[in-house]
């Protein structure tokens, strides 16, 4: 009884190995096929192509700058050198983005759309492959884009020659770019990319409700984007080569008459010593309505390079923890929207205005009824543009064009929630404010304020926000439609 029961339980002991045995060797194939499976993704997302390039667009002269109306004279010296960089990336399928930065105040729609041009007659790039993006430093040189804006240089009473000398920065820094551009894409190479974030806390909301209505003053109850978004490029061996990040705050801690790329000029300096050999690409987000605080008085050179070490360390932050990665295909689409304005002036209020104690009015008020003069008729619409770009499953990057305020970045971050969404402004074409509704409806600086230093008509019309919107989830869907098929 005991010999068969122990007879028994031998076999019983034979089986439960046999069937452990076979069970290892089932896991043991199942894990090969799965790590096969990991492997053969990672091979997927290793298969880009980057290039980076740098140029140096300090002027060479002292010359007028622009971001400050109240400005008198040209630039003495500089802190440090202004940058236009590019980034070339390359899918799999061979699909060619190009992101260009540059330390400037903006890029206005001409310059946008000559790149364009010949971008694609020389590289083969179409439009919706091309994203610009200014820093918005308040402390670079003006470009003569319009006859009559705070983005250019005729608000400034500047002699003939300094006109021209703007005019021909202008013509040269088209040049630079165009050039930029090639340079990165001939610098393509096999390539790593992932996602990471983190934060960054000097960006401060800068409406205040005052008696005197909303005015320019820390709020620190107001609505901010912390988000420090950053997008790492290494070689495949995991030598980091390229840093791309953002941050939604004015690059307006200085109001001098140097030369300096504020506090987004600094982060990108001190990435780019802390990684020798790595290009630092700063895309400003959407910072409209947030200022670096503290700013001004004597210690304020002090407080931009404090802020610029903030900004760095978050990008150092960001690229502390493994990093998701990047997937293509890349896909994107760029469109315009048509904007309204609110009901122009009529020529009665304009030749009112006209009369006005305040130059920035007169002044307005002149361009206006000049255009009535030449047109016939006063704009009632803007062409705005809006960029989406899909990297595979792991990114979306939505570029806004103007000074976009912060209510649009986290609206789209929490209607698009269930990926990475980074959402940038002062992208294609620097023209003025893009208010939300609220802050259209608060109103001050941000709402129509400041349109008075451009040449557009006015407040935008409450509809500014939902066709935004409705524009860039137009683009999405397309993107994630274009990447099924
Ligand atoms: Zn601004």
């Amino acid at each position: 009884m005991n010999r068969q029961l122990t007879f028994i339980s031998q076999r019983k002991t034979a089986m439960f190995e046999r069937m452990l045995f076979s069970f290892v060797v089932a896991f043991f194939i199942y894990c090969q096929c799965v790590s096969g499976k990991v492997e053969a993704a990672t091979e997927q997302r290793m298969d880009w192509k980057a290039g980076v390039a740098s140029t140096v667009i300090t002027p060479e002269q002292p010359m007028w700058m622009a971001g400050y109306a109240a400005r008198n004279k040209p630039s003495e010296g500089k802190v440090h050198d202004l940058r236009a960089k590019a980034i070339a990336m390359e899918d799999a399928q061979g699909t060619r983005l190009v992101i260009v930065t540059v330390d400037l105040l903006g890029l206005s729609r001409s310059s946008r759309d000559w790149l364009e041009k010949e971008a694609g007659k020389l590289y083969n790039l179409p439009p919706e492959w091309l994203l610009l993006n200014a820093s918005h430093t308040h402390c670079g040189p003006a470009l003569h884009v319009t006859r009559y804006s705070i983005y250019g240089d005729s608000l400034c009473d500047q002699t003939p020659e300094q006109k021209q000398q703007s005019v021909q920065y202008l013509d040269d820094l088209h040049q630079k770019l165009l050039q930029l551009i090639g340079s990165a894409m001939e610098d393509l190479a096999p390539a790593r990319l992932s996602y990471s974030h983190a934060r960054a806390g000097f960006a401060m909301n800068r409406r205040s409700n005052t008696e005197r209505g909303y005015q320019i003053q820390p709020n620190p109850d107001g609505p901010v984007d912390h988000d420090v978004p950053v997008l790492r490029i290494d070689s495949p061996d995991g030598k980091l080569r390229a840093v791309v990040f953002g941050y939604a705050c004015h690059c307006t801690t200085m109001s001098f008459y140097e030369f300096c790329g504020d506090h987004a000029g600094f982060a990108q300096q001190y990435i780019e010593q802390a990684h020798p050999g790595v290009t630092a690409l700063y895309v400003a987000g959407c910072g409209g309505d947030q200022n670096p605080y503290p700013r001004g008085g004597p210690r304020t050179l002090e407080y931009c390079r404090e802020h610029g070490r903030a900004l760095a360390n978050g990008v150092e932050t960001a690229l502390t923890p493994r990093a998701r990665p990047v997937a293509g295909p890349i896909r994107a689409a760029i469109d315009t929207v048509t904007l309204e304005f609110a009901e122009p002036p009529s020529r009665e209020q304009l030749e009112e205005q006209i009369k006005s104690e305040n130059k920035y009015q007169r002044a307005h008020a002149q361009t206006l009824l000049d255009e009535l003069e030449q047109t016939g008729k006063i704009k009632t619409t803007y062409p705005y543009l809006v960029q989406v770009i899909d990297f595979g499953d792991d990114l979306t990057m939505i570029a806004l064009a103007g000074e976009v305020v912060v209510d649009y970045s986290l609206r789209l971050k929490a209607e698009l929630a269930g990926r990475p969404v980074w959402v940038a402004g002062y992208c294609n074409d620097v023209f003025g404010y893009l208010p939300s509704l609220r802050v259209l409806q608060e109103g001050g600086y941000e709402s129509g304020g400041a349109m008075l230093y451009t040449p557009l008509p006015g407040p935008f019309a409450p509809s500014v926000e939902k066709l935004v919107i409705d524009k860039v989830h137009e683009l999405v869907r397309e993107v994630r439609t274009l990447k099924e098929n």
